[in-house]
């Protein structure tokens, strides 16, 4: 049974019976991948427009990163955090060196990730600015997406994400996202330790707030003693045209959240970063993960940043995506079906002109689907578009005919 090809109906009807039923993918049955292009069971083709939600930005099974994977496969995987490993501090040295902090501390999901920003900011709070016990508060803002563990969904503003699944944690505050004036308010409320925020909210639909906004939220942070905790794990690692989003305000958050593309999708790894004021809170025993740290965690993750420096991938997806909009707002002159064109570098959607219920994203990304290139709706009707940043002129051109063609000759 094990490496048995089977056809794209029993991998699905296999899932059916055999998977929890906590997905809705699309009917697609994929088995390879390299660079921008995945392939189903048959052998068809696919432009790939989701990068495993900004997973792959390197491109799939790039070959630096799975050299590296291999020969750290060879020596070393796990040896947990019980004892030193030899790869590890060289890991927390290079990513501390390349994004500008103190200390690294690696973890496996983003959730996780998210987890370990929340214990840093809540005992900082404690510890350094004098907050009661207890009595720590986040301030989140509404239509975020930081996972789906139960601490994190304590502070989501979306019903499917938290409906069935309380009694949640205490101690969020959700405020709107783009609206400094809240900001303001809720940052000066002495139990507030922190503001964890996304650049662009990227589950949520590529939601690119004001410009300015970042930069604002920083300086009210900043006012307040507040620590300002950013989740990139989505528009990190190059995805919107920058190494992080932030870098188009110049912010630096406290508290850095990454995850997905840091292993360019080989396996999972998340990392939080901050200065010592900050991490160095924790204490022995007092946080962890079996996994978090691993060698090979550590040699693939130096490798896909390695990558994404040595290829330009920031330089490539800032460029491509004024390409991309350019094309797609002028499709939505041309069609009633788009609405809104909006993001940043190589995350961007487009808004269709249709109920969340009605369908008409999930059918769009049918046809897409056969003519060669996969997305996937998110919120019903909004289309995310975000390919492996690897991607060319020519290859984003025929992807937007692809669309086009899509769009155009779409009928219910
Ligand atoms: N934070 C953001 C901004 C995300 O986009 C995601 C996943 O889409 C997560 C956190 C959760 O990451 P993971 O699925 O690895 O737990």
């Amino acid at each position: 049974m094990l490496g048995t090809i089977i056809s794209s109906q029993e991998a699905i009807a296999l899932e059916e019976k055999f998977g929890a039923h906590n997905y809705h993918p699309l009917p697609v049955v994929l088995s390879k991948g390299e660079g921008v292009f995945l392939w189903d069971v048959d052998g068809k083709r696919y432009y790939d427009f989701l990068s495993a939600y900004s997973a792959v930005n390197q491109g799939h099974c790039h070959p630096r990163i799975l050299q590296a994977l291999f020969d750290q496969a060879k020596e070393l995987t796990l040896t947990s955090r019980a004892f030193y490993n030899d790869k590890l501090g060289v890991a927390e040295k290079y990513v501390c060196e390349l994004f500008c902090y103190e200390k690294a501390l690696f973890m496996n999901s983003g959730a996780e990730a998210n987890e370990t920003a929340i214990k840093l900011a809540r005992k900082w709070g404690y510890t350094r600015k004098g907050i009661p016990d207890n009595k720590a508060i986040i301030v989140a803002v509404r239509q975020n997406f930081h996972g789906r563990t139960t601490g994190v969904i304590s502070a989501s503003s979306e019903s499917s994400a938290r409906e069935g699944f309380g009694p949640f944690l205490p101690g969020f505050e959700i405020v709107d996202y783009d609206d400094v004036q809240v900001l303001e308010r809720a940052l000066a409320h002495p139990h507030v330790c922190a503001l964890w925020i996304e650049p662009i909210q990227g589950e949520a639909g590529v939601y690119v707030p004001a410009e300015g906004y970042l930069r604002r939220a920083a300086d009210i942070c900043r006012k307040n003693n507040v620590l300002l905790m950013v989740d990139e794990i989505q528009t990190g690692i190059a995805r919107t045209g920058k190494n992080l989003a932030c870098d188009y305000e110049n912010v630096r958050p406290d508290i850095l959240i990454l995850g997905k593309a840091l292993s360019g999708g080989v396996f999972p790894i998340s990392l939080v970063l901050a200065n010592d004021d900050i991490m160095l809170v924790i204490k022995p025993g007092e946080h962890g993960s079996t996994f978090g740290g691993n060698p090979l965690a550590a040699v693939v993750c130096m490798e896909a940043l390695a990558v994404v420096k040595d290829e330009k991938l920031a330089e490539n997806a800032y460029r491509l995506g004024f390409i991309f909009r350019d094309r797609m707002t002028e499709l939505m002159k041309r069609t009633h079906l788009i609405t809104k064109v909006r993001g940043k570098g190589l995350l961007n959607a487009i808004v269709i002109n249709d109920s969340p219920e009605s369908g008409t994203a999930w059918n769009i990304c049918l046809a897409l689907a056969k003519r060669g290139l996969l997305a996937k709706p998110t919120h019903g009707n909004i289309i995310r578009l975000a390919p492996p940043l690897v991607i060319t002129e020519d290859q984003i051109h025929e992807c937007c005919d692809i669309i086009e063609h899509c769009i155009l000759s779409y009928s219910k």
